[in-house]
């Protein structure tokens, strides 16, 4: 697929924004430092009402919430806020429930602005609730995880789970600006950080070597705190979904690419339960790996693009087998099970997203069963030993 990034600049070395084009749902994506000091002036334009409400976690409040409600005060805007438990569990039924009927208490009208401060499953949850509460306000995004900071919080796709997988429920409904602050990086748990890594390695492999090639380089930097090259890192994966999603926001057909890893990787988190054995951004790294060594074995790629890609991920510290998971009896049929589940799954057919080489991949719906089959079995722990 033929990159077309939509511009953005580093002004200031650790900072830049970019647009992502979407007519009169457009919206900034704003990276730096300290942003958060300055997100009352960066949010005023959009709060035309009395008042905000800021939708936060247990871990991410203490930190950073307080940091937010004085900038937005100093910008004159008044705020409430409610705090949900942290962890992938809050992006239930239950709790959107209990947020819906919060944000209602408070006396909420068409012109309240919901903000999602914390990491996926926040801005998640807090989206789709922006998207159903009086049939849809307006919410912005302060993604604090670098995996939200460089997915989950742009595109638009909100949403909670269900007892029959993840992201089932949910709504296409875009933030109106989204603020990311390179320091809230700092006090995120070191395999958190990872597992965001493992969505921007995303971005290179899709459609894009030399962004790959400069990863390589730069990965042990990026992870150890290089806040220009985070800032790098950052805007050039948000430029790349960004172009992505202006082309398919309704992911009818390349949207799908960034779903790369991820047929596996939800197979994946299914079978362990969405617990803290294996995060998202872990799933994705072994989903990555599992799906270029399926398109090696279906004879579209070469061995040594994906020995490179399995090298680079180990030498982050990123998974990429499920062998540390050897707890659970992994089949073949039962992760095939999940993957007919999924959301992508059309006409009976699940979707691939498979590749040629670093940065040319493609959407198949051709994967034969048997092979798939054969794949897994020869894959999973259990049965190769
Ligand atoms: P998360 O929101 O659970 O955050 C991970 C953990 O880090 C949580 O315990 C959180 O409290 C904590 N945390 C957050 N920011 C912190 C900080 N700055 N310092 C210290 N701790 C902090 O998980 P995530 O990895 O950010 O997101 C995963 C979720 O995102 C999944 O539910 C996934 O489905 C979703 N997702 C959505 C999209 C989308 O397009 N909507 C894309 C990718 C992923
Ligand atoms: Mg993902």
């Amino acid at each position: 697929m033929k990159k077309n990034y939509s511009p953005f600049h580093l002004s200031k070395g650790s900072s830049g924004k970019l647009r992502l084009e979407l007519g009169d749902r457009s919206y900034e994506i704003v990276v730096g430092c300290g942003l958060l000091d300055q997100a009352g002036t960066l949010i005023r334009p959009f709060v035309a009402g009395q008042k905000v409400f800021i939708v936060s976690d247990t871990m991410v409040a203490p930190l950073y919430l307080e940091k937010l409600q004085t900038s937005l005060e100093k910008a004159g805007i008044k705020h409430s806020s409610v705090t949900l438990a942290n962890g992938e569990k809050t992006k239930s039924f239950e709790q959107l429930q209990y947020l819906c009927n919060n944000l209602l208490k408070t006396g909420v009208d068409r012109e309240t602005v919901i903000i999602a401060l914390g990491g996926g499953v926040i801005g998640d949850i807090t989206g789709f609730c922006a998207a159903v509460t009086l049939r849809g306000i307006d919410f912005i995004q302060i993604p604090t995880t670098l995996l939200s900071q460089v997915d989950s919080s742009v595109g638009g796709k909100t949403g909670i789970n269900s007892s029959q997988g993840k992201n089932l429920i949910g709504a296409f409904h875009q933030p109106r600006l989204v603020i990311t602050d390179l320091n809230c990086l700092d006090t995120l748990p070191r395999r958190h950080l990872l597992a965001g890594y493992a969505e921007i390695v995303k971005y290179g492999l899709i459609n894009d070597i030399e962004f790959f090639d400069w990863l390589e380089k730069k990965a042990a930097l990026i992870i150890e705190g290089d806040k220009t090259l985070q800032a790098q890192a950052i805007l050039k994966s948000c430029a790349s979904k960004a172009d992505i999603v202006a082309r398919d926001e309704r992911e009818n057909d390349i949207r799908a690419l960034l779903n790369l890893g991820h047929t596996f990787a939800h197979a994946l988190e299914a079978e362990t339960g969405y617990n803290d054995d294996l995060l998202h951004g872990e799933a994705v790294s072994i989903g990555i790996s599992m799906a270029y060594r399926l398109s090696q074995r279906l004879g579209f790629c070469k061995e040594s693009e994906v020995t490179r890609i399995i090298n680079h991920f180990n030498d982050v510290g990123l998974p990429t087998n499920i062998n540390g998971l050897s707890t659970i009896s992994w089949t073949p049929e039962q992760l095939i099970s999940h993957m007919e589940f999924d959301k992508k799954v059309k006409a009976g057919k699940i979707t691939f997203i498979l590749a040629q080489a670093i940065g040319a991949t493609f959407i198949s719906r051709e994967v034969k069963k048997q092979d798939l089959l054969a794949f897994l079995t020869d894959f999973l722990p259990s049965t190769t030993s």
